[in-house]
């Protein structure tokens, strides 16, 4: 039975060992350095919003498309993993559609006629009589949002039904995480999902990453009705406007920012008083039109999103002996890309095992 250890327990390394316990037929440790219920600058997972807001272009959009059922049937049909229905309203401003959307931040949830039209349920252009003011255009669909301090630990159960185990381990180097499977034997495969860590990780050293700094507020006001997210923002290039209401009582997100290359674990007291500013004017209903005085903050958090240049890298490579299947870099899409990258490493780990057969090693 082969072998595998998973370095990394946020939303990609559990995603994975769920994946592959689910196949059977593998021998699975989670050997990771921050666990579900750590909160930590050097965890992204947990201070994700979550919600599905289809960022890719088309020819990249492989890893949301498979993605997006499971989540939809999770947010239907598994009340317990911490998902429920919310509509998205994607909104172009004028003044961003006058600049050709160079600003937006993210390449394909923005674009005029999108792939995700066909892919997104309800999808909707929103007609001019509902658009705010100083909105160009835009869209709705259902989505989902996701409760990840509820998420992360039903992966971990559900990963655990089927077999994987779990432990703590800090490595300096790649080739340590093969050592440290619960069998005591060395792992035939390691699953690298160290995510923005992994330009920090000998033997990987992957300098094409970078952290999209993330700032956040949570608040108990609701959010009723759709969550918002716009092209731009007056204040900064590198702020946003999004809200979203997590499902199981678990607050209101309010975001945010993207502050590529900026490692700063601090929230920014007036970074976060825009935040709040940005977010009752796209929903005042937030706090009954008093203004952000009226918000009941849950938390400040700031979370550092895995951007890689060339974007995610999933793929094998065999170093000092040992085949390691890299699965990091997911940026700010790491929740809605989590089924299909799995589904990748799956398909990863399969040609791997056969092609060791062949060779009589497994
Ligand atoms: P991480 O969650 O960082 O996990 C890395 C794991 O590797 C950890 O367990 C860590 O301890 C372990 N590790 C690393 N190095 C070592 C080592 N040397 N030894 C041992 N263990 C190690 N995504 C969405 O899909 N939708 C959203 O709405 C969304 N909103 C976001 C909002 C914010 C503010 C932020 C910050 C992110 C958001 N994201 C969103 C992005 C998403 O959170 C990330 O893409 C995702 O969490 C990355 O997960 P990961 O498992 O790759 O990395």
């Amino acid at each position: 039975m082969p072998i595998i250890v998973v370095l990394g327990a946020g939303v990609s390394g559990l995603t994975c060992a769920l994946e592959l316990a689910k196949q059977g037929g593998h021998e699975i440790t989670v050997v990771a350095k921050h666990m579900p219920g750590d909160y930590d600058i050097e965890y992204t997972s947990p201070w994700a919003g979550a919600n599905v807001l289809p960022m890719a272009l088309d020819k990249d959009s492989r890893w949301e498309r498979r993605t997006w059922p499971v989540l939809r049937r999770l947010a239907k049909e598994v009340p317990e993993a911490g998902l429920h229905v919310q509509t998205a309203r994607v909104l172009r401003r004028e003044k961003d559609v006058a600049t050709g959307l160079k600003a937006a931040l993210a390449d394909g949830l923005f674009q005029f006629d999108p792939w995700y039209k066909e892919v997104m349920d309800n999808f909707r252009e929103i007609p001019a009589n509902e658009l705010p003011k100083g909105m160009h255009s835009g869209c709705e669909f259902m989505s989902v949002c996701i409760n990840t301090a509820i998420y992360l630990p039903w992966l971990v159960g559900q990963c655990a039904k089927y077999g994987v185990q779990f432990k703590r381990g800090i490595v300096k180097h790649i080739s340590q995480a093969h050592n440290l499977s619960h069998t005591g034997k060395k792992a035939d495969i390691v699953i690298n999902a160290t995510g923005v860590l992994a330009c920090k990780l000998g033997g990987v050293m992957d300098k094409a990453v970078y952290p999209a700094r993330g700032q956040i507020v949570v608040v108990r006001n609701e959010a009723k009705g759709f969550m918002p997210t716009s092209s731009g923002c007056d204040d900064a290039d590198d702020e946003i406007m999004y809200v979203m209401q997590r499902a199981l009582g678990g607050g209101t997100i309010l975001g945010g920012t993207y502050m590529r290359h900026n490692w700063d674990p601090n929230p920014d007291p007036n970074i976060a008083v825009r935040i709040m500013k940005r977010a009752v004017e796209a929903h005042p209903e937030l706090t009954d039109g008093k203004g952000i005085e009226a918000l009941s903050i849950i938390r400040h958090g700031v979370g550092l999103r895995p951007a890689r240049e060339g974007g995610v890298r999933i793929e094998k490579e065999k170093i000092d002996g040992t085949w390691v299947v890299h699965n990091y870099g997911h940026a700010g899409w790491g929740y809605q890309g989590s089924y299909g990258c799995a589904e990748k490493v799956v398909e990863l780990v399969d040609e791997i095992v056969k092609q060791e057969k062949r060779q009589s090693k497994l």
